[in-house]
């Protein structure tokens, strides 16, 4: 028997969020991500899923070869280049799209021998200040790669901090667009800056080729429910109680003792804990399903157990459904109350976690 906890994909579900980021961006060039192993939902069920993608961008080379050898011949990018040279041979190899994105690559990949002309991404750093060229520096980058008979293409990349959050003070979007557009003034080549929240919200932009990632497993890129763009959840979290207290009240649950009854009730215990990804530090209040119904999470989440109070649901009985996240409770709300955002908690899937598709 194996446990009740169960992860459903829904590949129906992977494929209607393509056609929405399709829709929004119909001039673009639509890279499906699929780093972290396709946001927790497999690779091998993303590759199916987001067959209609022009391209997959990930960041794990190995994986990327997987991809070739589960019989991917559409592009595939590595959205942080290659680390070392052995990387550089096996993108050649493979035929990799390639992101460059500081001056250690350029010379790397001048030492590499590349039996077919390469495509370069090459980064700015806009504003974000993790990778890529600074706005200086981006033209000359761009004049040395140009002029390299290995490389084929270039197109001119940057990252957005706040995407979801365009007035931020900080680093308002505006604002990185204008540094991008003066780095990149003159250089004539195509333009990736859309993510999952550039696509969505502010699909006006230019972005010739955009690079949805989160959007595409049904999570939203910033506060606005995933619904409201039309995206469906394409990870459903669905486990079983496996046993039933009535406790006085008065009785504290679970480690630490953090929840203590204030009247009596029936608390369901759920096969799923911290060690299959559930959020350790979501709080007494988390929202979960029980029979469909909502009800909350109480007291400490335990490495492989939580616990539910079942006061609105006086029928469930050991073996009743319980859902995670998912189907008809977003990813996005449970990840609020836990103090995270949807991104983690799709990723953090555990390997034990058995996984089904529909
Ligand atoms: C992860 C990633 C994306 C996708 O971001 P989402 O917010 O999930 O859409 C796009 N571009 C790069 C470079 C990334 O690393």
């Amino acid at each position: 028997m194996p446990r009740p906890l169960v992860a459903i994909i829904d590949i129906a579900a992977l494929q209607h969020n393509l056609t929405v980021a399709k829709r929004k961006t119909p001039q673009a060039r639509v890279w499906a991500v699929v780093k972290a192993n396709a946001y927790g939902h497999g690779l091998e069920r993303a590759l199916r899923g987001f067959a209609e993608a022009d391209g997959l961008a990930l960041i794990e080379p190995d994986a990327a070869v997987r991809l070739r050898d589960l019989g991917w011949r559409k592009p595939i990018l590595l959205l942080e280049g290659c680390f070392d040279a052995v990387d550089f041979a096996i993108a050649a190899q493979y035929q990799f799209d390639i992101a460059i994105h500081c001056a250690e690559q350029i010379a790397l990949l001048e030492q590499t021998r590349f039996p077919k002309p390469v495509n370069i991404h090459l980064k700015m750093n806009s504003g974000m200040n993790r990778l890529g060229f600074t706005p200086a520096a981006f033209a000359g980058a761009f004049g040395r790669l140009r002029d390299n008979p290995a490389v084929a293409s270039i197109t001119l990349m940057t990252h957005f901090a706040n995407a979801d959050d365009a007035d931020n003070p900080a680093l308002p979007l505006a604002e990185q667009l204008r540094r991008f557009q003066l780095g990149s003034a003159g250089l004539d080549a195509p333009v990736s800056v859309s993510n999952s929240g550039a696509t969505l919200l502010h699909a006006g932009l230019t972005s010739h080729q955009v690079r949805p990632g989160v959007m595409l497993y049904g999570g939203s890129p910033g506060t606005a429910p995933a619904a409201d763009f039309d995206l469906r959840p394409a990870m459903t979290l669905q486990s079983e109680l496996i046993g039933i207290q009535q406790i006085h009240a008065g009785e504290a649950v679970g480690y630490g003792s953090r929840f203590v009854a204030p009247v009596p009730m029936s608390v369901g215990v759920v096969a799923c804990g911290y060690a299959d990804g559930y959020p350790r530090h979501a709080p007494t209040g988390t929202p979960i399903l029980v029979q469909g119904m909502r009800t909350r999470v109480i007291g400490n989440i335990s490495m492989d157990m939580l616990t539910v109070d079942l006061t609105p649901v006086p029928t469930a009985h050991v073996g009743s459904c319980v859902t995670l996240w998912g189907d008809d409770l977003p990813i996005d709300e449970v990840a609020r109350a836990a103090g995270t955002i949807g991104y983690e908690l799709m990723c953090a899937i555990a390997p034990r976690v058995r996984v089904t598709e529909r």
